[in-house]
């Protein structure tokens, strides 16, 4: 039926994607990026950026409250980093997947954050967990005309 086959058809998605101040820092863009190529994703924007303290406040506002706010937005500012958005089917999980998961101790063999996270917090990327933060962290760092229709 139209339902069964519709579960067989995932969307082409768009997801926001940040290689953090940690890989930045050594280097590791270009490496970060074959393993989204290697995996099907579409580097469809990108540019490199010096965050201010105010805008990672303002980017990472749903973690506030949480005990390491303060030390993962001056992290985040600590160099640039690399802001870009990724093409693909299933994009935002398919990202999630070749990041790994977010404490490299518990990322699986062949993910970014099992080959280059330092730890928990300088774990080298982020990227949207879901359709709606995808559309708000895309519009945080890209306008309309920086992104190819
Ligand atoms: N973070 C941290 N300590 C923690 C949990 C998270 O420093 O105990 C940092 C880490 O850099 C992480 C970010 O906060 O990537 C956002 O946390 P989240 O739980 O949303 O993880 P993610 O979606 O990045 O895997």
């Amino acid at each position: 039926s139209g339902e069964t086959q519709k579960e067989f058809i995932m969307a082409l998605e768009r997801t926001l994607s940040i290689i953090k101040p940690d890989a930045t820092k050594r280097n590791l863009t270009g490496k970060i990026n074959a393993k989204f190529e290697d995996a099907g994703l579409r580097i469809v924007a990108q540019k490199r950026i010096q965050l201010t303290l105010a805008q990672a406040g303002q980017f990472y506002a749903e973690h506030k409250e949480r005990p390491f706010f303060g030390e993962l937005t001056e992290f985040m500012v600590s160099e640039p980093v690399v802001v870009q958005v990724l093409e693909g089917e299933g994009a935002i999980l398919k990202n999630r997947e070749v990041m790994g998961a977010t404490n490299p101790a518990n990322a699986d063999e062949g993910t970014i954050r099992k080959e280059f996270a330092l730890s928990v917090g300088e774990n080298s990327v982020h990227g949207s967990d879901s359709p709606e933060a995808a559309a708000r962290e895309i519009s945080f760092f890209f306008s309309g005309l920086e992104l190819v229709g």
